[in-house]
């Protein structure tokens, strides 16, 4: 599905999240990857995984960081001439804003965690753009807390609903060059990033519960959807959000 693709891949910490499992999906269905670690501590988690794919491109990549970006896509540039897709799952909200309520959180939080957590994804895309010169594939993660209020999810929720609104707009304007944009939006799922949410394992266990398919959500089954999305069999799918929840989005 995924033959003689190449690809980008930011947000992979460690074995756990959910940007690794979407690059074995892709890996096994045969596409080339270029990962990514947040820092030198970040590194030695990262480093393994992205040896075991073989990435041709493994660098260091703070969203924060332009020149890094710079740094990044250049070398993509040089290594393969081209993109055919990019997978973004990177979020931050710091923690004092996180943990308290949406209604006290400060402006300083909640511009880290929409420019981290959302506008890397434009910025990215934007990086992209030039180098998919066959069309290509966007996707980023979102979570249920944009649509409905997630006790615990706070300020992430209003930044999540801000960055599936950007894919809407992003698929919209980069349709014409044959690029697709979309997100998916899967059910809770124990990560790094996840462990920073208050009553964390409630969440899961509710999911689990009330979902139809009563299945916990796996960075495998998250990976499966990924691949597809990235892969041309998707190629009229663009500007959504789909869930990948066992069903629990569609109860009442
Ligand atoms: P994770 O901790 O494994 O991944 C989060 C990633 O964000 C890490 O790799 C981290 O390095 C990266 N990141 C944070 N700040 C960054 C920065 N400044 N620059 C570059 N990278 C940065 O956790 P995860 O759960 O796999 O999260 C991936 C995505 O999936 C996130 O967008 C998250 O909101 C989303 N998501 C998670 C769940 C869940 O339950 N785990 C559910 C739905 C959506």
């Amino acid at each position: 599905m995924m033959q003689g693709k190449k690809g980008l891949i930011v947000g992979v910490a460690n074995e756990h999240s959910i940007a690794w499992g979407c690059a074995q999906a892709v890996h096994q269905a045969g596409g080339e990857l270029a990962l990514t670690y947040l820092n030198e501590k970040a590194r030695p988690y990262v480093e393994p995984l992205a040896t075991s794919i073989h990435a041709p491109v493994f660098m260091p990549l703070d969203v924060t960081n332009p020149a890094q970006a710079e740094a990044l896509f250049a070398e993509i540039k040089q290594c393969w001439g081209r993109l055919d897709f990019l997978l973004h799952a990177v979020a931050f909200a710091p923690k004092a804003d996180l943990h308290g309520r949406f209604t006290d959180s400060s402006g300083e939080g909640f511009s880290t965690a929409m420019d981290i957590s959302c506008h890397s994804l434009v910025r990215l895309a934007k990086a992209a753009e030039p180098l998919m010169t066959e069309g290509g594939s966007i996707l980023t993660m979102s979570y249920y807390g944009s649509e409905k209020v997630v006790p615990g999810y706070g300020m992430m929720g209003p930044v999540k609903a801000a960055l599936e609104a950007s894919v809407r707009y992003l698929a919209a304007e980069l349709a014409p060059r044959g690029i697709r944009v979309n997100a998916l939006s899967p059910g809770p799922i124990k990560t790094r990033a996840a462990s920073g949410l208050a009553h964390f394992d409630a969440l899961v266990q509710k999911a689990t519960d009330e979902a139809p398919l009563h299945q916990v959500t796996t960075i495998e089954e998250v990976g499966n959807a990924a691949a597809f999305l990235l892969s041309n069999n998707a190629r009229h799918v663009l500007g959504q959000v789909i869930y990948v929840d066992g069903g629990y989005n569609i109860m009442g």
